[in-house]
């Protein structure tokens, strides 16, 4: 079992009360970490540790900067299996899973390194004679990172590496369902020569720590990652002082098959976008809305392929899919199952938590399916984030595209079909923020903009260089040296 300290100023300590509490694997119950259990007082000596690192960290060179997080990104590469073995043991995700975020992770701090020797402005004509005129990006300053449990390690890259590398400081809250991987990250980042007080991290609830972070003068900039309520809190809070805020929210995103689609190939990517993570994705496929030409063959496909998924501990390479995250995800699954049933969505498999053998200790739960869901049905519009997949038929591509984005989320969405056109009409016509043609709703890459559109966002987004305008604003710079009064717009 680990013990986790908070980072503070350059310092690992206890939570001023000295409280704890434990970090559970939810496939065996076992507790995996011991958790300071913060306070606002915490967070108050976090943030006047980042608010000090600014003064000298935003005048460090970007090219140095981005050198220790090359560092970094090194040392997670060689700790890779080690990372995702705690991943999984933290919050359950299979280890082949684990990995590949913990592939993500350093594939997004090499690629913020990169930045360090770009972080480009601009620099355009100005309309007066003898006048240079550019724009360049200054860091925000102390910058607050709150993520979810359910990407414990690539979520916190995602943000914590744009800000540092474009000379922010950052407050890093951990989720307290997986905490673990932000120690982890914390430690290299540390490994790496990243100065005291430039990244600290403070481990507690959401309603001590992450609410203290809202609400502290202290900090310039929120970005959040995780459930639409708590995402509506940040905002009011943030907008009664003025604060800098980001918002990466839920999905309900829907993958479209239709009657010209690779059948075999549209199967394997739904059972991968609504059963892997457990469905525990922001990106999660939990709809699919279907042609009637496929409908039938494709729910029976769907059923064989769901029941065949092995259910089991992530770290036993024969497991496809791993425990939800806790109790109260399995409740929230099993209501969601039983309004289904009483709106008269047909349970074609699943529909039950697992309660014998070796399992019953954990939080594991059937992969479930429900076909003839109505559009308008609670799950085909609420975020269940569990194993729980709604078939939608539809007659036409258009309709399709009407069901799709008739949710309040626009996160991700796919579409499987042979015919150029209306795949081309689909990327036009779907209101989310990723689209995929012939794949599912998941493998976004670090290099393009991730984020959605509508209810699961506030506009901003996270990785590829769009990243950088969460994290940076623009000063624009003028610099006459004509000699003599020129007035713009005045002088023609
Ligand atoms: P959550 O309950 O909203 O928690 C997210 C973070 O906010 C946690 O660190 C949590 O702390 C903290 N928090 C809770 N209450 C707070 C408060 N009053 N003030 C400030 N912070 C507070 O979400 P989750 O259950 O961890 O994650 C699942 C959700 O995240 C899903 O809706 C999923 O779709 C979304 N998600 C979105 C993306 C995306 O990029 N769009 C990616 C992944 C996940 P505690 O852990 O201590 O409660
Ligand atoms: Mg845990």
């Amino acid at each position: 079992m680990e013990r986790l300290q908070n980072l503070i100023g350059g310092h690992w300590v206890d939570a001023s009360g000295g409280e704890t509490f434990p970090s559970i694997d939810p496939a065996t119950g076992e507790v995996v970490a011991e958790v300071p259990a913060s306070s606002p007082e915490d967070v108050d000596r976090a943030v006047q540790a980042a608010r000090e690192a600014y003064r000298s960290w935003r005048l460090f060179p970007a090219p140095r900067r981005a050198e220790i997080l090359f560092r970094a990104a090194q040392l997670m590469a060689e700790r890779k299996e080690e990372l995702s073995r705690a991943m999984t043991r933290d919050m359950g995700k299979v280890l082949t899973e684990s990995r590949g975020e913990v592939q993500e992770g350093i594939d997004m701090t090499f690629y913020m390194a990169g930045e360090g020797r770009r972080l480009a402005g601009e620099v355009v004509p100005a309309e007066s004679p003898d006048k240079f005129a550019m724009a360049q990006r200054d860091p925000i300053g102390v910058v607050a990172a709150i993520t979810p449990w359910n990407f414990p390690f690539s979520i916190a890259t995602w943000k914590l590496m744009p800000a540092l590398v474009a000379g922010n400081t950052a407050v890093f809250k951990p989720a307290s369902d997986a905490p673990l991987l932000g120690y982890l990250l914390a430690r290299i980042l540390e490994e790496a020569g990243l100065p005291p007080g430039v990244l600290n991290v403070v481990f507690g609830s959401g309603e001590a720590v992450g609410d203290a972070l809202l609400r502290h003068p202290g900090v310039d900039l929120v970005s959040f990652t995780g459930s639409n309520t708590v995402g509506r809190h940040v905002a009011r809070t943030a907008a009664e002082q003025m604060k800098r805020y980001h918002l990466e929210l839920g999905g309900k995103n829907a993958i479209t098959v239709l009657d010209d689609a690779d059948l075999d190939l549209a199967v394997q990517g739904i059972l991968w976008s609504a059963f892997g993570t457990t469905g525990q994705r922001c990106t999660a496929g939990s709809r699919v809305i279907v042609q009637r030409g496929v409908h039938d063959e494709l729910v029976e496909r769907l059923k064989e392929g769901a029941r065949k998924l092995r259910l089991g501990n992530g770290l036993d390479p024969g497991t496809e899919v791993g425990p939800l995250i806790n109790r109260r995800a399995v409740e929230k699954v099993e209501r969601y199952v039983r309004i289904g049933q009483e709106e008269g969505a047909v349970l074609v498999t699943g529909g039950r938590p697992v309660t014998t053998g070796e399992l019953a200790k954990g939080f594991f739960y059937e992969p479930t399916l429900f076909d003839r869901v109505g559009p308008r049905f609670r799950i085909a519009q609420e975020e269940i984030f569990g194993p729980v997949l709604s078939i939608i038929p539809v007659d036409s591509l258009e309709e399709a595209i009407e069901v799709n984005n008739g949710v309040e989320y626009g996160l991700s969405s796919s579409i499987y079909t042979r015919d150029v056109n209306k795949a081309f009409k689909a990327i036009r016509d779907l209101a989310t923020g990723i689209v995929y043609v012939n794949a599912g709703t998941i493998g976004a890459e670090i290099q393009l903009p991730f984020g959605g559109m509508r209810g699961t966002g506030n506009g901003h987004r996270e990785a590829g260089r769009a990243a950088l305008e969460v994290y940076t604003e623009w000063k624009a710079v003028y610099v006459d040296y004509s000699g003599r009064l020129q007035r713009a717009q005045i002088d023609r």
